[in-house]
């Protein structure tokens, strides 16, 4: 029995989960508990037996009081008969009976105006708030005109007391329910703070778990993109593609903002040069307006520092971020991708970038939320253009830890401006630059692979093959040991999670290894996951760098340009490969289809380098007229294994230019003839030969193509800086010769001096529908 009837008390108060409940019901046992008290102490005292039965009946009053709320849940008129009966009419009366405004009730008042403040809310607080105060001002002020209606004190020292006790018990009990309240919210806190922690763990878990999965599907699709024969198959295989990157980069976006959430994403400085930054984005980024017929103007100030120190990954990140929304929700008009220096001194440089467009715009009111994790406007929601809602959260918190804020500006319908001014320590010129991704050619150079799954080995040197690297390949750390003590490696690219030996264990032989034979040999970890307490570790057990899984082969080859030794590399820049207007490009596919060669495949394998693609097909016809003959010879003379060989180099070339046909003729050549089936060979080679022909045909139109329009490796690498009228000139003659493409580059240059001109435009428009006449009228009455 004892111990159930504490406890049914204790759950009487416990099971409430809401605050102001458990104080209403203390607050009622507080009163019985009084009451009870003062009738007790007034029968022993001898005072009015009236004073025994009030305060007991009072004691049964509070107990009904807070039995009827518990009951039937109806506390708000539990509170209301406090605030009548207790807080006005007991305070009032008491007030009048123990001294008035020279006794302890004034003290006690706050209790009433704490009770009201804490129990109510909205108008309803306000209204007896103001009853509250002006009840008790009311009854203080009847009490000084009217002294007589106050009951004093016996004797002084009876008032000392009384007021006293109003001291202490008013300070100690708004004290004790001011901490109840304090420790109550932080309780809460700690509650939501955890939540919100094991939800981003829960995220990056689940995040991490299906990238996996993910990278696999996308490299075994990329299998059978390659070699698929049935076009159909091949489609299908490029939608599954665009599908599970799409997927991946939302993956990607869940896992950046569970790390910013749990507070694990760091700062990573490094000296890059900003310049060359702005260029690759300016690339891309043209290409993609291009892609929806929009305008893109790059503003960039002549004054800007080339190499800066600063996290380029988190700054890249947010940049793309803004542009890609930029012409995500915008229909027509105009992107400005804008960077301004703003101040500069001996140490740093501030720097403005801005983002403006002429599209949908975002409403006062979705602007305060769109940084928050996904959160769309109505109008995006609306058109159902897809998205996460995660790009700008992510941006804006990357922002924060890069020590400023992205601020927007926009109105619905007329388009959108986001800006942030980032202060950047200045840095080294170290005569190439790791951000923009540049390309080089190292054939001297020599490097071992290692990793336990043969797909991404065989990745990873097509990622290689236009960089001429020799790469070979180990499947295991033991057989990289024995290649390694053989071989003389300038670089090692090493898988980390490994089976039997990993790859942390497998380095560190390797440096062993090296040791022996004094030798320091770059060597640099593959990993799916770089958290920052992964790329310490790397970093610590003596890793040169790190690549991250699936490898973008951008990154790829600024890390190789980083590690090779220098004198085997020879840089190509980038300029030279970029900026082919669509136009141009879709004329060179048309050409090439009608010999099915599929540029954008070939496009694909050279990751998208039209200048590989024309060495190639150089390559290609200056070869084909001997190998055709040497073969046709071999062929004859019944050397079929010999003849195998040439077929296979064909195989492997015409792989590389796209050349379809070609290519599966060559590989079911290849095979009969290794078998020394000569009867299918004697008869399919025929058909080879005319595929072969017919490739030849194509790639020599698509090279005389390429000349005409003036793309040329090198017209395009050294251009002088030209003035306006120089730029005119320049364009004038490349509208009487009828070249598209250098055409539209002038073009390009002049508004970048001028900026944008109706008479620009139109003239644009002429070149890009090939009417030069018209196009040049224009230059002529612009000149005049
Ligand atoms: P997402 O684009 O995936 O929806 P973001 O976080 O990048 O996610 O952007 C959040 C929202 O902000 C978008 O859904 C869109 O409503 C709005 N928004 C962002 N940039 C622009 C812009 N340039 N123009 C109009 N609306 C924009």
């Amino acid at each position: 029995m004892k111990s159930i009837f504490p406890s049914k008390i204790i759950d009487f108060y416990k099971k409430e989960t809401e605050l102001n409940i458990i104080f209403f019901k203390l607050l009622g046992t507080a009163g019985i508990i009084i009451s009870f008290a003062g009738a007790i102490s007034s029968f022993f005292t001898g005072s009015d037996p009236a004073n025994i039965f009030i305060n007991i009946g009072a004691a049964i009053a509070s107990a009904a009081l807070i039995m009827f709320v518990d009951r039937t849940g109806h506390y708000l008129i539990g509170y209301l008969i406090t605030s009548f009966t207790i807080f006005m009419g007991l305070f009032g009366m008491l007030f009048f009976e123990s001294g008035g405004l020279y006794g302890s009730m004034p003290y006690f008042f706050s209790f009433g105006i704490l009770f009201t403040l804490l129990m109510y809310k909205g108008k309803l607080l306000v209204f007896m708030e103001v009853l509250h105060v002006s009840f008790y001002v009311a009854i203080a002020h009847i009490a000084h005109v009217h002294p007589e209606t106050v009951k004093t004190f016996d004797t002084p020292a009876g008032q000392f007391f009384d007021q006293v006790s109003g001291i202490v018990i008013s300070s100690v009990g708004i004290g004790i329910i001011f901490m109840m309240y304090l420790k109550e919210y932080q309780k809460q806190q700690k509650i939501a703070q955890e939540s919100s922690n094991a939800k981003s763990i829960l995220l990056a878990n689940i995040s991490h778990e299906i990238r996996t999965p993910i990278n696999m599907l996308l490299g075994m699709n990329e299998m059978i993109y390659r070699e698929a024969e049935n076009r159909q198959i091949i489609e299908y295989s490029q939608n599954v593609d665009t599908a599970g990157r799409q997927l991946l980069f939302m993956i990607n976006q869940f896992l950046d903002l569970s790390r910013i959430d749990m507070g694990k994403e760091e700062i990573f400085e490094e000296n890059f040069n900003i310049t060359n930054l702005i260029e690759s984005l300016r690339s891309y980024y043209k290409k993609e307006a291009d892609n929806k017929h929009l305008d893109f103007v790059t503003d960039a100030d002549k004054e800007l520092p080339g190499f800066v120190i600063g996290d380029v990954r988190k700054l890249t990140q947010i940049l793309m971020n803004l542009l890609s929304n930029a012409i995500k929700y915008t229909n027509e008009g105009i992107i400005v991708f804008g960077i301004q220096k703003l101040a500069e001194d001996a140490e740093s440089v501030t720097i403005h970038f801005e983002v403006s467009d002429t599209g949908v715009g975002i409403s006062k009111e979705d602007q305060k939320k769109i940084f928050e994790s996904f959160e769309r406007s109505a109008i995006v929601r609306q058109r159902g253009i897809e998205g996460t809602g995660l790009g700008l959260a992510i941006s804006g918190n990357l922002a924060k830890l890069l020590g400023t804020e992205i601020k927007v500006k926009s109105k619905s319908g007329e388009g959108s401006l986001f800006w942030f001014d980032l202060k950047l320590k200045k840095g080294v010129d170290t005569g190439y630059d790791k951000a923009t991704g540049e390309t080089f050619i190292a054939p001297d150079a020599r490097i071992l692979a290692v990793d336990d799954n043969s797909m991404n080995l065989t990745v990873l040197k097509s990622l290689l093959r236009r960089t001429l690297v020799r790469v070979d390949t180990a499947q295991s750390a033991l057989e990289c040991y024995e290649m390694y003590e053989k071989g003389n490696y300038d670089l090692v690219l090493m898988d980390y999670m490994m089976p039997d030996i990993d790859g942390i264990a497998a380095m560190e032989e390797l440096r062993r290894i090296d040791k022996r034979k004094g030798k320091n040999t770059p060597i640099i970890v593959l990993t799916a996951d770089a958290t920052p307490e992964r790329k310490k570790l790397f970093n610590e057990k003596g890793f040169d760098d790190y690549l991250l899984k699936p490898i973008d082969v951008m990154l790829l080859e600024t890390v190789l340009i980083r590690h090779l030794p220098k004198e085997l590399v020879t840089i190509v820049e980038k300029t030279d490969q970029i900026d082919i207007p669509e136009e141009t490009l879709g004329q060179f596919k048309k050409i090439l289809e009608k010999y099915d060669i599929s540029f954008d495949m070939a496009m694909k394998h050279l990751s998208g380098d039209i200048m590989q693609f024309v060495r190639i097909a150089e390559v290609f016809v200056e070869r084909a007229e001997g190998s055709i003959c040497e073969l046709k010879e071999l062929i004859r003379s019944k050397e079929y294994a010999k003849a195998a060989y040439i077929i296979h180099s064909v195989k492997g070339n015409s792989g590389n230019v796209g050349a379809q046909d070609l290519y599966y003729n060559a590989r079911r050549l290849e095979k009969r003839a290794k078998d020394g089936d000569g009867k299918y060979v004697d008869a399919a080679s025929e058909l080879f030969f005319m595929e072969w022909e017919r490739a030849k045909e194509g790639l020599t139109k698509f090279l005389e193509e390429f000349e005409k329009v003036g793309v040329s490796f090198k017209t395009a690498k050294a251009e002088e800086v030209l003035d306006e009228n120089a730029l005119m000139e320049k364009l004038l003659e490349a509208v009487r010769n009828g070249n598209q493409y250098p055409a539209l580059k002038t073009i390009d240059e002049i508004e970048a001096i001028r900026g944008k001109m109706p008479e620009i435009s139109a003239i644009r428009e002429a070149v890009k529908d090939i009417d030069f006449d018209r196009a040049e009228k224009i230059i002529e009455e612009l000149k005049r």
